[in-house]
């Protein structure tokens, strides 16, 4: 057998293995028959080829390789149209993309012209020359438009992922083609190296991978796969060479290449993770050092406690990796101690930013809730999701699928993963991505990734307690300290005002200069000594023991003293929801964060606009991570129509003695924070710049509310005080 026929014979048998084991997996769609009936016609014409070789009568083997060459561009056209999905995930409503041309009218044409060509191999002319010459035009012609068509659709495509897919199969197969046709040129009379059977057979093997995996292979990928292979084939060979040729005799060679058939199923997987092990090792260093840097990165983040340096550590490991182009790590919003805002940020990223800076947890509730489900979300996965349920025809899958993927695309991402809390909750987002082979991530380095995000949750729940035990210790400092204030400074304090006021009283004969100074005096020990009581009051330790109240006697009473305070320029609403279940708080500190509130929005407003004060109740409708409350909360809101409350400052609002007023003690927010969070709730704040701010006190209730009302859905519950409507509680 000459080189010629051995190699055909050799990628005869490779086609016709890939064409099987498409078949043998479990997932077959009109995809995976089309690429199976394309290889198996590849095998079988190459089969034809080898047999020329060592057949007589070849008549009919010329029939049958002639036709298998007529089939063969029409399958090709049929399969490259199917490998781009026909909707893209980008396109509102799923239409097929506009500007490739109409896939029928390609199909009809290829048929069309296959028809006169199968009639002459059928006649007695078929061996002639021209109908080569012209079985060989068509196929070139076919097999290039069905190419430049994959191109074309594949650029057309929304799908980066796609339109990078479709243009490495397309080069590669159009070098496959090239040397195929050179190859052809053989049976004209010209001798070439049969460069082409190669190249075939690794275009269908990059083909079946990447139909395989749904995602793109990028080269080295690829050459990793093929490397692999090719090392298990010689192992195998070996394992078979020692079994069969050792022994020699003939009548044992049969029992012999079962043992060694045996030996071979028992070693067939260590053998291949070994294989590939070293392949990797030894070829593949880019890819070994993500291994080798996520798990240095692992061990630094193990004596990490600040999540800020969790963060930096993270974006300097990567960036070391070399594997990925940029990556994004997304927290829950309201920091360590105190996490439970409606969104997660951006804390750090790596490479180019992302677009979206918070995943806000209304509108990327899609996002969230795979997360929550699966820990990851791979973009090239959702978007294989979109074309199985276009063609399903599920309105619903589609719409979901869909806006999953463009918020992937929104925080940049090839794959992202959940960050979890000790108790399942989701406290941040980790993103990673590739822009050289857009979603080029094997599952292994999948796992590699969720390894990484698992040790991140450690870092952050640590972090939390760490900054709890800071926050103990910060707040037992901060007692010992007010009790030294109360003596050393509230006491002197009351001595300065008490002889000023004597002064005040006893020299009679002052000037207007003296009368000033003294006012001064007197006002500025006023407000040191309001002052020092806030920081007393801050510090003071808040009992939660507490019988329940109703809120709104407490909020009506509270209004009775503020209200004769105002002007009319001030529209006061005040509307309770009677039904309130009462709530455990101290009705004095409930009242101190009201009048801080109130007091806060009407300054705010300049003494002009609306203030709307409001109760209501709301079910228990789904566990938040920030407060525990089986029986529902009530939330107390205060919303103004003042200036809103810029990022700088919203950023600071809680901080103690953050204040943009120049009497302001920057405490009222804090001192609220703290009463409200000592009583099981949390303080919630929507603003809008030039339309107002509402500040909600959300409080878990004591007892279901007094008329057993029905457990409201999310959706037709109260209006929430937060931008995305999200149930509390
Ligand atoms: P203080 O009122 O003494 O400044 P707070 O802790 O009560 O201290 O408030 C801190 C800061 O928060 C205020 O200085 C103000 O800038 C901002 N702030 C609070 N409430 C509002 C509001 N309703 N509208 C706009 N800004 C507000």
């Amino acid at each position: 057998m000459d080189l010629r026929s051995r190699t055909a014979l050799f990628c005869a048998a490779l086609a016709l293995a890939i064409a099987m084991s498409v078949l043998l997996r479990a997932r077959v769609r009109q995809l995976q028959v089309l690429f199976a009936a394309f290889a198996a016609d590849v095998g079988l014409w190459y089969l034809t080829q080898a047999l020329f070789g060592m057949v007589h009568g070849r008549s009919l083997l010329v029939r049958a390789s002639e036709l298998l060459a007529v089939l063969m561009p029409q399958l090709a056209v049929r399969l490259f149209s199917a490998i781009v999905p026909s909707h893209s995930p980008l396109l509102p409503s799923g239409e097929a993309r506009p500007d490739t041309p109409p896939r029928s009218r390609l199909h009809r044409g290829s048929t069309l012209a296959a028809l006169p060509l199968v009639a002459l191999v059928l006649s007695p002319y078929h061996a002639h020359d021209a109908v080569r010459v012209l079985l060989f035009v068509y196929t070139a012609g076919l097999t290039g438009v069905a190419l430049w068509h994959l191109a074309a659709e594949g650029r057309a495509s929304g799908s980066r992922a796609v339109r990078a897919r479709t243009r490495f199969l397309a080069a590669v197969g159009a070098l496959a083609a090239v040397f195929t046709l050179a190859d052809f040129l053989s049976l004209l009379g010209a001798r070439l190296p049969p460069v082409g059977a190669v190249l075939s057979i690794v275009f269908l093997f990059v083909l079946s991978q990447s139909l395989q995996s749904a995602r793109l292979l990028d080269l080295y990928d690829l050459a990793g796969r093929l490397l692999v292979a090719t090392a298990l084939a010689f192992a195998i060979a070996g394992i078979f060479w020692l079994f069969v040729s050792w022994v020699g005799a003939f009548n044992t060679m049969y029992l012999n290449a079962v043992l060694a058939s045996i030996a071979i199923l028992v070693l067939f997987n260590p053998l291949q993770a070994k294989v590939e092990e070293y392949t990797h090792q030894i070829f593949f260093r880019e890819r070994f050092d993500l291994e080798s840097a996520v798990g240095s990165l692992r061990k630094r983040l193990a004596h990490v406690l600040e999540v800020r340096e969790m963060s930096a550590i993270v974006v300097a490991g990567l960036e070391q990796s070399r594997r990925i182009t940029s990556a994004a790590l997304y927290l829950r919003e309201g920091g360590a101690v105190q996490p439970g805002g409606t969104a997660f940020v951006l804390d750090a990223h790596l490479g180019e930013a992302p677009a979206v800076e918070r995943v806000e947890e209304g509108s990327s509730r899609t996002l969230l809730d795979r997360l929550a489900q699966k820990h990851v979300a791979i973009r090239d996965e959702v978007e294989r999701e979109l074309s199985d349920a276009l063609d399903a025809g599920e309105a619903h899958a589609v719409a979901q699928a869909r806006e999953l993927y463009m918020r992937l695309d929104g925080v940049g991402a090839g794959a992202a993963f959940a960050i979890e809390g000790d108790d399942k909750e989701l406290v941040g987002i980790f993103v990673v991505n590739d822009d050289r082979v857009r979603d080029a991530f094997s599952p292994e380095e999948i796992t590699l990734f969720e390894s990484l995000a698992g040790q991140l949750s450690t870092v952050i729940e640590n972090s939390r307690a760490y900054a709890r035990v800071k926050e103990r210790d910060r707040l037992a400092a901060l007692g010992a300290m007010a009790a030294g204030l109360a003596h050393e400074v509230k006491n002197p304090l009351g001595a300065i005002k008490g002889a000023a006021q004597l002064l005040a009283e006893e020299v009679q004969a002052r000037s207007p200069a003296d009368d000033e100074f003294l006012g001064i005096i007197l006002e500025e020990v006023d407000r040191l000594d309001r002052v020092v009581s806030s920081i007393l009051d801050y510090a003071r330790p808040r009992s939660t023991e507490v019988p329940p109240i109703d809120v709104n006697g407490a909020l009506r009473r509270t209004m009775q003293i503020l209200a004769p305070a105002h002007d009319e320029a001030l529209d006061l609403q005040i509307d309770l929801d009677d039904d309130l279940p009462p709530v455990c708080i101290d009705p004095e500190q409930l009242r101190q964060v009201l009048m801080n509130l109130v007091t806060n929005a009407v300054q705010a407003m300049g003494g002009r606009g609306r203030l709307a004060v409001s109760t209501g109740y709301r079910p228990r409708a789904r566990p938040t991570g920030a407060i525990v409350a089986d029986h529902g909360v009530v939330e107390v809101r205060v919303a103004d129509t003042g200036p809103g409350i810029s990022a700088k400052v919203l950023k600071n609002l809680f901080v103690p003695f953050f204040t943009t007023k120049s009497t302001g003690t920057g405490l009222g927010l804090a001192i609220s924070q703290r009463i409200v969070q000592s009583a099981g709730g949390m303080i919630d704040v929507q603003t809008s710049a030039g339309v107002g701010t509402t500040f909600t006190i959300v409080l878990p209730a004591n007892a279901a509310p007094p008329s057993s009302r029905e457990i409201v859905p999310p959706e037709s519950a109260p209006r929430s005080s937060r931008p995305d409507g999200r149930a509390l509680g």
